[in-house]
């Protein structure tokens, strides 16, 4: 049930009425993709039974966004097969819809749209969306509605962005309880939403079987057509839960020590949700929930909190220090970005939002012999001097993710072998964009931003090219953890690669 007190989680996207002749409440869903633990869902249900019309739940896919590929393709389509299961388990009017060069998403959504009394859609603050949702406040005519579930406190709570975590983490600390006790539906229903079998559904829509995916597949045009899906890596809500719960029993219990360790996928002890929950497959305030429940020696409820650690990366959420260092993570680092993109909606994704002294440090050193420069394309095809470096770009490349620790090295070390931070940002924005599924998202922007001194601190002694932005080396990332492992299994990898970059 959606509760008034969510109600700051909706806001216009246009001034136009509600049509009270149309025939149903429609919400598009652009980004939270999935049936349950989500707030645009709860506010439609709420209005389908406000106004008595039928709800229309329409998800679309378009084809040629940019940095495009099969690769994030499947992924999508894999999503809207398990949607289409769970709404179809719930009662849901479920309509999937995947442009292709013979159906554009133009061709079908005028027809969709006109009939739609209020359209509710997702508010996700980054990429293509929000322009988007702008477009279609201004097409309808009707009101639409945006909402936001992108965490579990509500963005328009904070009445600004910061450039610090420990600035963010107290306010977040105090918003904590009421969002928790407010999270969405875990299973949301139709019952009592007039029903929808006289609605006629719209042509070309997709059938949401997995069967079908290789066809669409290559009806898709997309950006880079030639980077093919990593074989193995599932999209879609099943395959997030199934991570989720691995997470729960192999992962988290080593967390806060050993998250950061470089390892083959079997062995690494961070979460591996980021591309879920991207796209929005999964859902911040389940794996919340899932996460503090899981210690069996505390039976976790609000009550537990500790409000002397208020601020404290450490011991607030719960005693069990792997829970805080994981939910210090999702909940404050990932915030971060959010409300950065959602407060300052004019940032253009460059470097302008570094604070002064970082400003100040790269202009200084911009004129630095540096030791490397490479191309893009050499970054690229992983060609640098630095073996732990190269094997970091190859998991990128081939598998679509990089672990946390050495994406962090990975960002660093481009900045330090470019021609000019502006240089660095754009090959780092495109790489990362292009190949990796979690890209193109608020947390690309922070975590790329961090590497060029965002959200941190001046760092001494002041260096070439970097001046007082934290360095980070290859040398010492080999010292601090045992990386054989991981390095052997990049080069199994690169074996059995069929991606013409490293041929
Ligand atoms: C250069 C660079 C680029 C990055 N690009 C992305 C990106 O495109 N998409 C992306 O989601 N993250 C990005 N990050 C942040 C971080 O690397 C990933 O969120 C994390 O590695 C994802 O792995 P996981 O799901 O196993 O994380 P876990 O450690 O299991 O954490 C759980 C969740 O918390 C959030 N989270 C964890 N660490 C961070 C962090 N440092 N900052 C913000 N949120 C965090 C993520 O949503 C993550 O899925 C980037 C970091 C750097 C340094």
């Amino acid at each position: 049930m959606f509760s008034e007190r969510n109600l700051i989680r909706v806001r216009e996207g246009n001034k136009k009425p509600v049509l009270e002749g149309g025939e149903y409440i429609l919400y598009w869903i652009r980004a939270n993709r999935r049936m349950s633990w989500n707030h645009s869902l709860d506010y439609s249900i709420h209005l389908a039974k406000k106004f008595k019309k039928p709800l229309v739940i329409f998800e679309s896919v378009m084809m040629d966004f940019e940095w495009s590929s099969p690769r994030f393709h499947r992924f999508l389509l894999e999503g809207i097969c398990d949607t289409a299961e769970d709404a179809s388990r719930a009662g849901f009017t479920y309509w999937p819809f995947v442009e292709t060069k013979d159906h554009s998403l133009s061709e079908i959504v005028p027809g969709i749209l006109e009939k739609a009394s209020i359209v509710i859609t997702d508010d996700f603050p980054c990429f293509f969306l929000p322009e988007h949702a702008e477009k279609i406040g201004e097409i309808l005519n009707c009101k639409l509605l945006l909402v936001d579930s992108n965490s579990i406190t509500p963005l328009a709570s904070y009445e600004k962005s910061f450039g610090y975590a420990r600035v963010l983490r107290p306010k977040l600390h105090d918003r904590f309880v009421e969002s928790y006790v407010h999270r969405s539906e875990r299973k949301p229903n139709p019952n009592r939403i007039p029903n929808s079998d006289t609605l006629k559904k719209p042509n070309f829509l997709f059938s949401g079987k997995k069967e079908d995916i290789p066809s669409y597949l290559q009806k898709m045009n997309s950006r880079y057509p030639y980077l093919l899906p990593v074989s193995g890596k599932l999209g879609g809500r099943k395959e997030g839960l199934k991570l989720l719960k691995k997470f729960l029993m192999e992962g988290l219990p080593f967390y806060s020590e050993e998250r950061s360790e470089p390892r083959p996928p079997e062995r690494i002890k961070s979460s591996s949700l980021s591309p879920y929950l991207h796209f929005g497959m999964i859902s911040v305030e389940e794996i919340v929930t899932a996460v503090l429940g899981s210690d069996p020696n505390v039976n976790w409820s609000p009550d537990t909190l500790n409000h002397s650690y208020r601020g404290k990366n450490e011991g607030f959420f719960h005693p069990n220090p792997n829970i805080n260092s994981f939910l210090d993570e999702l909940l404050t680092w990932r915030e971060l970005g959010y409300l950065l993109f959602y407060k300052e909606p004019s940032f253009r994704k460059d470097l302008s939002i570094l604070p002064d002294w970082a400003k100040l440090s790269l202009e200084t050193h911009r004129g630095d012999k540096r030791e490397y420069i490479y191309t893009k394309e050499e970054f690229e095809k992983a060609i640098t001097h630095d073996p732990i470096w190269n094997a970091a770009q190859k998991e990128l490349v081939l598998t679509g993710t990089i672990q946390n620790y050495l994406r962090m090295l990975w960002g660093k070390k481009i900045i330090e072998w470019s021609s000019s931070p502006e240089e660095a940002f754009r090959i780092l924005e495109d790489l990362n964009h292009k190949y990796a599924y979690d890209g193109r998202d608020p947390n690309s922007y922070t975590g790329i931003l961090w590497c060029f001194g965002a959200f941190d601190r001046p760092w001494f002694p002041e260096r070439p090219v970097l001046g007082n932005i934290r360095y980070m080396s290859s040398d010492s990332a080999s010292k601090k953890f045992k990386l054989k492992p991981y390095l052997e299994y990049i080069r199994s990898l690169d074996g059995i690669s069929d991606l013409p970059l490293f041929k």
